[in-house]
């Protein structure tokens, strides 16, 4: 599966938002979002006026690029929200928010999804006491996530685990930051995820 492998700020420059792809390290002033206020190129120049399809378009690269993926994963995770029964935006984005890669991120074994990610690919990451390396493995409801007993020393895990006392996590992970465990307690509500985006825009974009 193709990845994207050019630099992540330039992604959030181009979507003109911090994405937080660098994990701790988007907390620090060096952050290109805030040093360049203009979308990747040579020359600043004001944001055009932006027409609908642009907006649909925009808003769909953002959230596709939020959680790190490409398009045809993310094209496919809607159309399994539209084949499910409710409202097609909302469910897209719980989905997102079920993947390993992001619940693992969640829980703060990893500071950003690639790295999520590849602890995932790397067979660091169990749930319900088997190993899964599947990044877009959908954890759900009463799902155990846990760093594998022998994974449970590795510097950046420990070193990540670190900002749970400084942020907490979301509502619906219940996380043991001394076992490296936590628990899928629910599924959230599309309210109570942080996600700054407007999914109804993303619906329209590919009922064209
Ligand atoms: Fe995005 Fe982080 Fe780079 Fe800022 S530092 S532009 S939030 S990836």
């Amino acid at each position: 599966m193709g990845r994207y492998l050019g630099p992540s700020c330039r992604l959030c420059r181009r979507e003109g938002m911090k994405l937080m792809l660098k994990g701790d390290r988007c907390l620090s002033n060096k952050c290109a979002v805030m040093k360049r206020k203009f979308p990747p190129g040579q020359i600043p120049r004001r944001r055009a006026k932006v027409s609908e399809y642009g907006m649909q378009l925009r808003e769909k690269q953002k959230v596709k690029r939020y959680y790190g993926l490409m398009e045809d994963q993310f094209k496919r995770y809607f159309e399994t929200a539209s084949g499910k029964k409710g409202i097609t935006g909302e469910i897209l984005i719980t989905l997102l928010e079920q993947r390993l890669d992001n619940v693992v991120f969640r829980m703060h074994y990893a500071s950003s999804r690639k790295m999520a990610r590849q602890l995932v690919k790397h067979g660091h990451i169990t749930v319900n006491g088997k190993k899964v390396d599947i990044p877009s493995y959908l954890a759900g409801e009463g799902d155990t996530v846990e760093v594998k007993e022998t994974s449970k020393k590795i510097i950046p895990v420990l070193e990540s685990m670190k900002n749970i006392s400084r942020v907490g996590t979301v509502p619906w992970l219940e996380v043991d930051p001394d076992k490296l465990s936590g628990k899928f307690m629910y599924i959230p509500k599309r309210e109570e995820i942080d996600l700054p985006a407007n999914e109804q825009l993303i619906v329209e974009f590919y009922s064209k």
